[in-house]
């Protein structure tokens, strides 16, 4: 909890592209589509989405576009030196700004409140009850 704001820092695994946001995010949610599972390399994303006001990017950064699972666009920014994705608009959540939980690098970050894409999760994968799963999107 920091700042009269709730202002809160994200980065990239090097540092030099950095994400600043204010407030609470209005949504936290997990996806186990096999794109977010091949963007981050893991079984499934974690993404906090800010208002786009909320959401300042500092540093140099790349555009990745792609579609998700559920065929809308989507637009990452990332590190051209990291690699690391710190940020990304969604056709499907307009005036909306992404940004991946791990890049807070805080374990108390808020608890998603559901999985997209729990068709495609990993067989080995049990969520708390009260994370909701939706089969797609
Ligand atoms: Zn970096
Ligand atoms: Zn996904």
């Amino acid at each position: 909890m920091a700042g009269v704001k709730n202002e809160r820092g994200a980065s990239c695994a090097c540092g030099s592209l950095t994400v600043k946001t204010n407030g609470e995010p209005v949504d936290v949610y997990l996806c186990s589509c096999l794109k977010c599972q091949r963007g981050t390399g893991s079984a499934f994303s974690y993404a906090a989405l800010f208002s786009d006001s909320a959401v300042t990017i500092t540093g140099e950064r790349r555009q990745y576009a792609d579609r998700g699972d559920s065929g809308r666009a989507i637009e990452s920014s990332f590190c051209p030196t990291c690699g690391t994705a710190v940020a990304f608009l969604a056709e499907g959540l307009p005036g909306m700004i992404g940004v991946p939980v791990g890049c807070f690098a805080g374990p108390n970050f808020a608890k998603p409140s559901k999985l997209f894409w729990a068709s495609r999760r990993h067989h080995w994968l049990d969520l708390p009850a009260d994370i909701a799963k939706i089969d797609t999107q």
